[in-house]
């Protein structure tokens, strides 16, 4: 019997107190948030979407090797001798066409750590929360501006460069090479005349 009224007790003495808090609040003002209506200010160093002005990109990956989850995807063109892609606001010549930048944020963790390395600080967190998609791909953002067939010209320049770079190199070394083997020659054949000379004088 005792056990049963120790029961009834504690039932009715928790109902009571949930009851409490209820009323309490009932009387408080409401801390809700009208969302989206209503927004809070967000609180400085905020970790949201990652951003980059890729204008001020130099392509040099400094930010995808730090990415612990390589959530970063760079791809780079060496630009030719004719290309003049001028300087990053911060003054660094650009020197590589950025054909790809792709950053998932569906695998990012928002630990921040590819935003320091950034030797031209165009890499960063801006404020932007509301990004949700349906489809995960959606959540790859893209941020190089080349059109694919920019792409496209920018690659085949570049490789046309280097097959002639490459062809020079080896047109130098064969110069280089022959006029080598004519310098041995002309040795060999001068050490031969002096050998041969002392018997000439004797007879
Ligand atoms: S915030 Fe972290 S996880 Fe996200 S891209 Fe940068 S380094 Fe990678
Ligand atoms: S570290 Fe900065 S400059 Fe280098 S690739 Fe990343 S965003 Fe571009």
């Amino acid at each position: 019997m005792t056990k049963l009224l120790n029961e009834f007790w504690v039932t009715f003495s928790s109902i009571f107190t949930g009851l409490g808090v209820t009323w309490r609040h009932l009387f408080k003002r409401s801390v809700t948030v009208q969302y989206p209506e209503e927004r809070l200010e967000m609180p400085k160093g905020v970790r949201h979407q990652l951003y980059v002005n890729i204008d001020d990109c130099i392509g040099c990956n400094l930010c995808s090797k730090a990415c612990p989850v390589n959530c970063i995807e760079i791809e780079t063109v060496k630009s030719t001798d004719e290309d003049d892609l001028g300087e990053t606001s911060t003054g660094h010549k650009k020197r590589l066409w950025v054909t790809k930048f792709d950053i998932d944020m569906a695998k990012c963790m928002y630990c921040d750590l590819c935003v320091p390395p950034c030797p031209t600080d165009c890499i960063y967190m801006i404020e932007d929360y509301e990004y949700s998609k349906y489809d995960r791909d959606d959540l790859i953002f893209k941020f190089s501006d080349l059109s694919p067939e920019k792409v496209e010209e920018v690659k085949k320049k570049a490789e046309e460069e280097a097959a002639r770079k490459k062809a020079e190199k080896e047109k130098q070394a064969a110069k280089k090479k022959a006029e080598k083997e004519k310098k041995q020659a002309e040795g060999k054949k001068d050490e031969k005349d002096k050998k041969d000379s002392p018997k000439t004088s004797k007879d």
